[in-house]
């Protein structure tokens, strides 16, 4: 078979169609290089799931042909996965840079995992990592909200495919470390048989502001503030956070750091020298002496999570600091799809208490870590790839995308918006859908007992079905002197008269059945139906319906 009719096949496992648990498997012959392993959150209406993670069955089915795993940055959408995953699979070769193999290991102790359970090597985003006979990553340092980002141009057979990875074009980052556009341009210049570029904003016209815009709006405001400060953002943002402790050092203020993860990955962050401080940061313990002016909180909650520390201090239930009128909140993050609510009740609870609250968009104190159209076109430009492949984004961001690229001078050849679990089958001649692996998303509870722990699609369906409809209990006891006793939250309240009615066709179904000696499980579909259908008829309403049979 001559080279040309042999395919490479790219299948992602997440991120296609949502911005979320991001995982792309690449396989050529008897290789597969394995791209990220993320995690996402779960929409509103998954009661009481923490985590969403992708389906890798297809990839423990093949796990003998996985040469390398490559990971572009330390950001939960794209290693969050990893814990969950680690421990389907054999130990694999994985590389990623000190930050990010520094934010994976710091799971390490949650989940139970020790370096004996991985195969962890570090790189730059210098490097250059053969990872088989067939693939062969050229790691390059892209900008992004995180240090260490990367992209990859991937050698394979066919050609090059470029993985853009998480980017924004920062030209004045806070460790000074610009992209590596020299590295797309060569590529581009050598020939890119595909692209696969973040679609996040695809929809946003114009470039996405740098990391110094938002440390010169938030310095702003801490200069004219006389309380304390209160910053909040995602706890893996270093270089936000970078920006936050100079502001907070040049106007004579100690950073406090409050939150668990916040807590947690400075110290990473700090361990690894990607933090640089003046001063130790301090907890909130350590504050007793410092004047309202003189701190600066970094703390977490900026999605509204309820028991994060900005909420505590929303709500007035931290254990050490309440807040006063004339403090200042600065909230440097933008609601994740599906958090908007909880993060407007937060914003509404800081104006009861009299706060000044900045948030986006009407202060310029955030800044997406992603690129603007203008910023897609420089790298669609420079790379010039045959075909074209939208990742990181919902279908109306790959759509964006795809639309950008068709109008380019040079446009793709072809571009196509794969579904996760879609193969996606390249030649050097065409690039096209030619089926599907199993893909999908398992649901991980991780707060309480069921600390991650799967969950499966009945569980969330009882859960919806309690949360919307309400429980009916129906206690049947046999015997001589049968009895039944009627139980119900969210459907009507005490000695409603409905209740009488389900009691006395639970009743009725009772007798008949042990007056016909029919079996327990019987019994209780008598019961149960006929509830049902009442319920239903009187009500329209569907609640989950428990009956249970005692012998008495
Ligand atoms: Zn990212
Ligand atoms: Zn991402």
């Amino acid at each position: 078979m001559s080279n040309n009719e042999r395919k490479l096949r790219i299948i992602p496992l997440g991120g296609m169609g949502e911005i979320g648990k991001n995982m792309i498997a690449m396989e050529y012959e008897d290789e597969i290089l394995l791209i990220d392993g993320g995690l996402a959150f779960p929409d509103a209406d998954m009661l009481g799931v923490d985590l969403l993670v992708p389906r890798i069955d297809w990839v423990v089915e093949n796990a003998h042909k996985i040469k390398g795993w490559v990971l572009t940055h330390g950001h939960e959408d794209h290693i969050g996965g990893l814990p969950y995953m680690l421990k389907l699979l054999p130990k694999i070769p994985m590389y990623g840079a000190k930050l990010t193999l520094g934010f994976l290991r710091g799971k390490f102790e949650e989940f139970k995992l020790s370096e004996s359970d991985v195969d962890l090597h570090e790189v730059t985003t210098d490097d250059r990592i053969k990872i088989s006979k067939f693939f062969t990553v050229d790691y390059f340092r892209m900008t992004h909200s995180i240090p260490d980002n990367s992209g990859f141009i991937i050698h394979t057979p066919l050609g090059r495919i470029v993985h853009s990875g998480d980017f924004k074009l920062d030209y004045n980052p806070a460790d000074g470390k610009t992209s590596h556009l020299h590295k797309l341009a060569q590529a581009g210049e050598e020939g890119v048989l595909a692209l696969i570029s973040d679609s996040t904003n695809a929809e946003r016209p114009g470039y996405t502001p740098s990391e110094k815009d938002v440390m010169a709006a938030v310095e702003e405001i801490v200069a004219r503030s006389k309380g304390r400060v209160i910053v909040t953002t995602f706890s893996s943002h270093v270089h936000r956070l970078q920006n936050f402790i100079r502001v907070a050092e040049r106007h004579d203020r100690r950073v406090i750091i409050e939150g668990r993860s916040m807590i947690k990955n400075t110290s990473i962050a700090q361990e690894l020298g990607y933090l640089e401080v003046k001063h130790p940061l301090v907890s909130s313990r350590d504050i007793g002496e410092l004047q309202d002016d003189k701190v600066l909180f970094l703390c977490t909650g900026s999605q509204g999570q309820p028991m994060a520390a900005l909420s505590r201090l929303a709500s007035g239930t931290h254990s050490k600091i309440q807040l006063r009128p004339g403090d200042t909140v600065i909230m440097s993050s933008n609601p994740i799809p599906g958090n908007e609510e909880a993060v407007g009740r937060v914003i509404n609870q800081l104006y009861e208490r009299n706060v000044n609250v900045y948030y986006p968009p009407a202060y310029k104190v955030h800044a997406s870590g992603h690129a603007s159209q203008e910023e897609l076109k420089l790298i669609l430009d420079l790379t010039r790839p045959t075909f074209f492949i939208p990742w990181h984004g919902e279908m109306r961001h790959q759509v964006n995308h795809q639309k950008l690229a068709a109008s380019m001078s040079n446009p793709p050849k072809k571009s196509i918006i794969p579904e996760n679990g879609d193969i996606i089958e390249v030649t050097r001649d065409d690039i096209k859908i030619a089926g599907q692996v199993e893909a999908g998303v398992i649901f991980i509870d991780s707060v309480g007992r069921r600390k991650g722990e799967e969950t499966t699609e009945p569980i969330i369906r009882d859960r919806q079905m309690l949360s919307n409809e309400g429980i009916v209990v129906i206690v049947a006891v046999m015997g001589r002197q049968p009895t039944v006793e009627v139980i119900s939250r969210g459907v009507v309240d005490k000695n409603h008269e409905l209740l009488n009615e389900i009691e006395k066709i639970s009743m009725d179904s009772l007798k008949r059945g042990m007056k016909e000696k029919r079996r327990n499980n019987d019994i209780r579909d008598d019961i149960f139906y006929p509830v049902r259908r009442y319920l239903r008829k009187a009500t329209g309403r569907s609640p989950l319906i428990v009956p249970t049979l005692i012998e008495g």
